[in-house]
């Protein structure tokens, strides 16, 4: 393994077991707090809320759902069910008889709300990130699934809560997020069964990814469209399998009218820069902070890069709070590229490979 801190080894019997008791302990009139990470996306929400409308069903009342930061959930996701449950952090239960974490590799992720991994009874944490730190007390975290969502179906199952339209819709959400749409390599034979579950239970699936993947503002068109003009592309980074990046700045998206989220779905069009294996969205923050994305087609683990420079994430998808100016940000990615490149192939060479005779 060449990143992180966890093992490979999902979750033992004994983990299940745990995770179940901590669940079925919750006294009648406990209180459950549900967290995800901070900029929450399809997979984060997707999972806390199907969740949350499983423990729902098995009767729980006092039950809350969360995440660090804004109390703002960004639109593609307006139309979640179990958006009822969440409460802004400030709001949160301070001491819940259980928390449970989604999608987070690690502590830092939950921001302002970490304090509850000590001040909760009992800390369950639901994850999929090969670099998850193991923080809180019962760890459900498997990097060999495809989406935390995963783990949360295998524990609603375990807890005898059958699969509904509304946990469905929330659970297919989240798997289509993090395998985009059921393109990248974690798609397997598995995570196929799991989306004709959710499917069987009668969602409505174009409806669904027009809503989450396919729909934004004109305003977010035109600023993707300056942002995508100004993206640079540097064919001898990262050991000559190259990189493309761009930024946008608190500016851009002030001009254009947009909030901070509509950014998320740039590096889907940065990543098809075929020249570059690498690609990188540097989105401003605050003054001198900048979220950043990184990703690769599979000769460079990213992950490695955004670990090295205080984030984390997947080995072809991660990343890390950056601070100074873009440029300094990109400088620092540079220096970090070569040591990431995986193995000694050489997938840049085949690539040129002409499929006529010259
Ligand atoms: P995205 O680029 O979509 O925001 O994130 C890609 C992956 O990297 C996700 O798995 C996400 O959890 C992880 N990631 C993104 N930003 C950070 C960060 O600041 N810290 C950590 N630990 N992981 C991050
Ligand atoms: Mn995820």
């Amino acid at each position: 393994m060449l990143s992180g801190t966890g093992s490979d080894a999902g979750p033992t019997g004994a983990d299940w077991a745990a995770a179940v008791d901590a669940v079925r302990q919750v006294p009648a009139d406990g209180r459950v707090l549900l967290i995800c990470h901070v900029n929450p996306d399809g997979d984060a929400l997707g999972s806390m809320l199907g969740f949350g409308l499983g423990l729902r069903r098995l009767g729980v009342r006092r039950l809350q759902a969360t995440f660090p930061g804004p109390p703002e959930v960004p639109e593609p996701f307006h139309g979640l069910p179990g958006l009822d449950l969440l409460v802004p952090a400030t709001e949160a239960y301070p001491d819940p008889d259980l928390v449970v974490c989604f999608d987070a590799a690690s502590a830092s992720r939950l921001g302002d709300l970490v304090d509850r991994l000590d001040t909760a009874g009992t800390a369950l944490v639901l994850d999929h990130h090969a670099s998850n730190t193991r923080f809180g007390g019962i760890h459900l975290v498997d990097p060999a699934a495809a989406a935390t969502s995963v783990v949360v179906e295998g524990l609603l199952d375990r807890l005898g809560v059958p699969l509904d339209a509304g946990i469905a819709e929330c659970l297919y959400v989240a798997l289509t997020t993090d395998t985009g749409s059921f393109r990248f390599e974690a798609t397997t034979p598995a995570v196929h069964e799991m989306a004709a579950r959710l499917l069987a239970t009668g969602i409505r699936p174009g409806d669904i990814s027009r809503r989450v993947f396919d729909h934004r503002p004109f305003g977010a068109v035109r600023l993707f469209g300056e942002v995508l003009g100004r993206a640079r592309l540097e064919p001898p980074a990262a050991g000559g399998r190259g990189l493309v990046w761009t930024y946008a700045t608190l500016d851009d998206l002030a001009r254009h009218g947009q909030r901070p989220y509509v950014l998320e779905a740039l590096i889907d069009s940065v990543r098809c820069t075929a020249e570059a294996d690498v690609s990188c969205v540097v989105k401003q923050v605050a003054a001198e902070e900048w979220a950043v994305s990184l990703r690769s087609k599979g000769a460079v683990d990213v992950s490695r890069v955004a670990v090295a420079l205080g984030g984390g994430g997947h080995r072809f998808a991660a990343g890390f709070t950056g601070r100074g100016t873009a440029d300094e940000v990109v400088e620092r990615i540079r220096g970090q590229l070569d040591d990431a490149v995986i193995g000694g192939g050489d997938q840049q060479e085949q690539r040129r490979v002409s499929v006529f005779p010259r």
